[in-house]
């Protein structure tokens, strides 16, 4: 009874490791699917220039979702004009994204990320409006649009 028992235990854990090696080999390949600024910025935290990214100017009601794996991550009516030059919103969707200190440019900021595939979006600062007083900045390339009339895309990833 007791050598059966060991014996699934050792057979759960090798299925288990099984799984995550399998996950992490199902694990896209980043850069073959995504344009290279893109790319530059969700996996390797580069910053877009100001002023450049067409959702600057996007207000219809919608989601915004990854550029990588489609997790939506901002609702549209969050959005607002920071005059940063960068698409701003005061709250993303419940546990879409996760934050992590870095310290890039000496002063302390909070990086900001996709909680499902771990892609850099932007960094979030207390200067925003009511009812959060955040701001999180977000890189356009790191975002699609998707309009309220059309199906989210699945997840990749
Ligand atoms: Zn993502």
């Amino acid at each position: 009874m007791k050598r059966r028992h060991f014996i699934q235990q050792v057979l759960t854990a090798a299925t288990a490791v099984w799984a995550g090696a399998a996950r992490a080999a199902a694990k896209p390949d980043w850069k073959q699917l995504l344009p290279p600024a893109a790319y530059a910025v969700l996996f390797e935290e580069d910053t877009e220039p100001p002023y450049t990214s067409p959702l600057l100017n996007e207000h219809r009601p919608g989601h915004f979702v990854c550029a990588a794996c489609y997790q939506p991550l901002f609702d549209a009516a969050t959005k607002y004009e920071s005059g940063t030059g960068w698409p701003s919103f005061f709250r993303p969707l419940p546990d879409a994204v996760a934050t992590q200190r870095d310290f890039k440019l000496l002063v302390p900021r909070t990086e900001y990320h996709c909680s499902h595939c771990g892609g850099h979006q932007g960094h979030v600062f207390d200067d925003g409006p009511a009812p959060t007083g955040l701001r999180y900045c977000n890189n356009g390339v790191a975002l699609h649009f998707v309009p309220r009339e059309q199906p989210l895309p699945v997840l990749r990833g």
